[in-house]
């Protein structure tokens, strides 16, 4: 079995997220890292690999971003993918969701995999929309959210968390499956696999590579417009209880009537 693990690059979590007001795109300069719950899709995918249960042949990090964004793949490969394959084209820059599912699922049909895996949501954009648009534009069945991954032969039976419990789900592969974080708890890579991640092989695609066709990409091939930005609503100031030191109760009783006329209690 061939799997590809999606991963893509995001602002480090300790950098505040603001937006280019010029472009109305997400200002990513500064920090960047490994979109934590991509972690979680390269770790399934060695749990397989280690399970047993089937043989996992290849291991395949994918990404599509900036030149930077080679970083996010290096450290894929440091948790356990066997190479990388990035996509790169200024072509791809303004690209929405839809073109971004697109140009991925192209990147993917050179690879054939079996198993399509990836994170629930990443950490800047937050669509959680990108599996179900790659697994469209492949015609694989996708499921989302899932807890549990039992491989048997070309077959998957994968649980699914849901707003009302729990889904079991068997599905053929090959398919698109998007892991949720409840799944596993990520390895830390160790200090061999961290000096040995450079070395492994690194293929950069362009967009011309994976026969894109340049109307379904970037700025003018997105369905997508971001017409307007707003700064949140301020928070309004919150109401002080004050302690009175001679009537504790007194206190107690307004903070408990506060609370009771919210229906917080
Ligand atoms: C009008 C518009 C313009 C935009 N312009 C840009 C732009 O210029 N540059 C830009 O970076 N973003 C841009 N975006 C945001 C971009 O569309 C999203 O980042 C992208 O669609 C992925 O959505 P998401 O990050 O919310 O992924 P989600 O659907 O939340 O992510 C789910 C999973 O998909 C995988 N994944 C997501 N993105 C990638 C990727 N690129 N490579 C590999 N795997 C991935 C990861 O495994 C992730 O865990 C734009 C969005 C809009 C609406």
């Amino acid at each position: 079995m061939k799997i590809a693990v999606l991963v893509k690059e995001v602002p480090d979590a300790a950098v505040e997220k603001r937006i280019d007001p010029a472009s109305k795109r997400l200002d990513r300069s500064g920090e960047k890292n490994l979109n934590p719950f991509d972690t979680h899709a390269i770790e399934a995918a060695m749990q397989l690999r280690e399970g047993g249960a089937v043989q996992v042949d290849e291991i395949v990090a994918v990404t599509m971003g900036p030149d930077s964004s080679k970083s996010a793949l290096t450290k894929a490969v440091s948790l356990g993918a066997d190479r990388s394959v990035q996509l790169t084209d200024d072509a791809l820059a303004g690209s929405d969701v839809n073109a971004t599912g697109y140009a991925l699922a192209k990147v993917l049909e050179s690879e054939s995999p079996d198993l399509i895996l990836l994170g629930q949501q990443s950490d800047d954009g937050e669509c959680y929309a990108v599996g179900a648009v790659v697994a469209d534009h492949l015609k694989m069945p996708s499921l989302t959210q899932v807890i549990k991954l039992d491989a048997s032969g070309d077959t998957l039976t994968c649980e699914r968390q849901a707003e009302y419990g729990y889904d079991t789900v068997k599905v053929t592969l090959p398919a698109v499956i998007s892991v949720g974080d409840a799944i596993n708890e990520p390895r830390y890579p160790s200090l061999k696999a961290i000096m040995g991640a450079k070395k492994k092989p690194l293929e950069t695609k362009s967009a011309g590579d994976v026969g894109i066709e340049a109307g379904k990409v970037g700025e003018a091939g997105s369905k997508t417009e971001v017409l307007g930005l707003n700064p949140p609503p301020a928070k309004a100031g919150g109401e002080l209880i004050a302690d009175a030191d001679d009537d504790i109760d007194g206190t107690v009783s307004k903070i408990v009537s506060w609370l009771d006329e919210r229906k917080l209690i």
